[in-house]
């Protein structure tokens, strides 16, 4: 007998235990009491059909009962394993609560410890002994219609440097986020690490580390590995989003140069931030009634994060009108050497546009006291260095000094949201990376913004896969980002938020991705036909956690039709 097979081109379990197994076809106790018939699962089940409701009170309060948060996070993998549906129900009914859990900053630590915890395999794993047959290897996935890849190297995870293997949690809970976030079909999800090695010593002598035993290949060796599997990720999943996810800043620049007009491809270290920060400077300025030209703008840490939301700040610029040169001048950077100025030694390529003719400053506080910024975003790693003589004297250059502590996880963070607003007497604009608790200061409540990248890439890739786009463009990042300024509500701003609540989110990511397809709409990107009801056509793409009734009618399976 052939294979029944559902529209993702997946095999229908055969025999009654096998659909317990399979977390995609998987209801737990909600499987009625017809499917326990028709599909041989009576016995398997303890006699009473729950709701889908009564699940999710069961995972709640098991949720709310563990001692801490990995072993929350371990509970909701471990449910994602085993009912994909429920888990998607779960963290989008919950996603509050749920998102520092499935995303950071606990899957910095799940990453950290993922050989202790690891219990099943999750995502599909390609190392550099794959070479010269990673095509074959990638049709090892049971799923022929991916349509979103995210793939690491494990090189930068976070902050948290690098985790090798282990850093699989990250494309992991990136896409679990597209689909809670944005609908995007789990199953249409492919998770990637590509091990080529690590430098971590301490794993590389750990007896439960996932990875090779190797040190890290790089060069042209690593090149040519990535090469290869950019070409078979295109050829076996024609059209497919490949979303780039914690290389180490020297291959992501280079890499995202390489390939963003060969492939359907953005990086969301560089890009995904620079949206979202623009999009938090954009709310500030509506809270402060400033203009982005008149910003001084101080990035400490001049990186993936920084670089990116300094591109992004200085195009839309650009577009008001200014050139880009006169543009690039509102940016300031203090790296790990000092403040970037001209003819200063180790600038790397990417650092040069920023290396304005200036007094050299050996280090952040000298560089405050030197550009006197108005806006002071932290992406460096380091964590606690906005200290109080930093962070004070910006009241004196603004009414509304912006403060971003946006390094991950919480630990990471360079200062804290009641550190920003108790030195700068309530008035800095903060926001962070990871989330920290509203504040109360004089009788009045600072709801502390979150710049979580969350906000941007699902809503991006829903309007990428919903248009068949080539190709990602930084103007659609641009579109994304004003988009979600604009969506932050006067009742918002009042409390001091800069994005929109995350309860919103499903509102937020519909409205960017309709943006996203009007540009690629007018770039002529698409390779689908444009919808008479664009907004229509994506919201119906939406994936719902729902359960499918297996079989209306007591009859199995009407709806999906048998292979070949
Ligand atoms: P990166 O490795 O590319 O860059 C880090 C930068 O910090 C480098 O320029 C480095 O020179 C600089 N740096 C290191 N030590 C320093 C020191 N002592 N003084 C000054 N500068 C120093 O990393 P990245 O991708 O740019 O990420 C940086 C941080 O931002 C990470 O913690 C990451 O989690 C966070 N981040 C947050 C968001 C967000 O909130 N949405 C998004 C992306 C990255």
């Amino acid at each position: 007998m052939k294979p029944k097979i559902n529209h993702s081109g997946l095999a229908l379990p055969v025999k009654g235990v096998d659909w317990l197994h399979n977390p995609i076809f998987n209801k737990g106790t909600a499987f009625t009491d017809a499917e326990r018939d028709v599909l041989g699962l009576r016995g398997l089940l303890p006699p009473h059909v729950h709701t889908m409701e009564e699940q999710v009170l069961r995972v709640m309060a098991n949720f709310r009962s563990k001692p801490n948060n990995l072993e929350r996070y371990v509970q909701m993998v471990s449910l994602q394993d085993r009912n994909e549906t429920l888990f998607y129900r779960v963290v989008t009914e919950h996603l509050e609560e749920m998102l520092p859990i499935i995303y950071t900053p606990t899957v910095g630590k799940a990453c950290q410890e993922y050989g202790y915890i690891f219990r099943r395999s999750r995502g599909f794993y390609l190392s550099s002994e794959d070479r010269g047959r990673m095509a074959q290897v990638l049709r090892n996935w049971p799923v022929p219609d991916v349509r979103v890849i995210v793939v690491t190297d494990g090189e930068r995870i976070l902050g948290l440097g690098d985790l090798g293997a282990y850093g699989m949690g990250i494309p992991v809970g990136k896409l679990s986020l597209y689909t809670a976030c944005a609908g995007i079909n789990p199953v249409q999800c492919l998770p990637i690490t590509i091990d080529v090695g690590t430098e971590n010593e301490a794993l590389l002598k750990d007896p439960l580390y996932t990875g090779l035993r190797q040190t890290r290949i790089r060069g042209a060796e690593y090149d040519a590995l990535l090469e290869e599997f950019m070409t078979a990720a295109q050829q076996v999943f024609p059209g497919v989003l490949i979303q780039f996810e914690d290389f180490g800043n020297h291959n992501a620049f280079r890499l995202l140069e390489r390939y963003r007009d060969r492939a359907c491809t953005f990086n969301d270290d560089i890009q995904g931030t620079g949206a979202v920060a623009l999009a938090g400077v954009l709310s500030a300025l509506r809270l402060s009634g400033g203009k982005l030209a008149d910003q001084r703008v101080l990035f400490f840490g001049a990186g993936e994060a920084g670089l990116g939301i300094a591109d992004q700040i200085t195009e839309v610029l650009a577009d008001e009108g200014l050139p880009l040169a006169e543009a690039r001048k509102r940016c300031w950077f203090v790296d790990s050497k000092g403040l970037i100025v001209h003819g200063r030694e180790f600038l790397t390529a990417n650092k040069l546009p920023y290396a304005h003719t200036h007094e050299g400053c050996p280090d952040l506080l000298a560089a405050v006291h030197s550009i006197r910024p108005t806006m002071l975003i932290g992406v460096s790693g380091q964590p606690r260095t906005f200290t109080k003589e930093i962070i004070q004297p910006l009241t004196q250059y603004s009414r509304r000094p912006v403060v971003f502590a946006l390094s991950n996880p919480t630990s990471k963070a360079e200062c804290t949201a009641e550190e920003a607003y108790t030195w700068t007497e309530g008035r800095a604009i903060f926001a962070s990376g990871s989330p920290f608790e509203p504040v109360t200061l004089a009788g009045r409540t600072h709801v502390p913004g979150q710049g979580n990248n969350v906000y941007i890439f699902p809503g991006v890739g829903l309007g990428v896969v919903a248009t068949g786009a080539r190709r990602v463009t930084d103007a659609m990042f641009i579109r994304a980002s004003r988009t979600l300024a604009s969506l932050v509500r006067e009742s918002e701003l009042a409390e001091g938020r800069v994005y929109p609540t995350l309860t919103r989110i499903h509102e937020v990511s519909l409205a960017i991705a309709v943006a996203v397809a009007e540009e690629i709409y007018s770039a002529k990107l698409a390779t689908l036909p444009r919808p008479e009801d664009l907004v229509g056509h994506i919201k119906a793409q939406m994936f719902k956690p729902e359960y499918p009734d297996y079989c209306p009618h007591g009859i199995p399976h009407m709806t999906f039709a048998p292979a070949g």
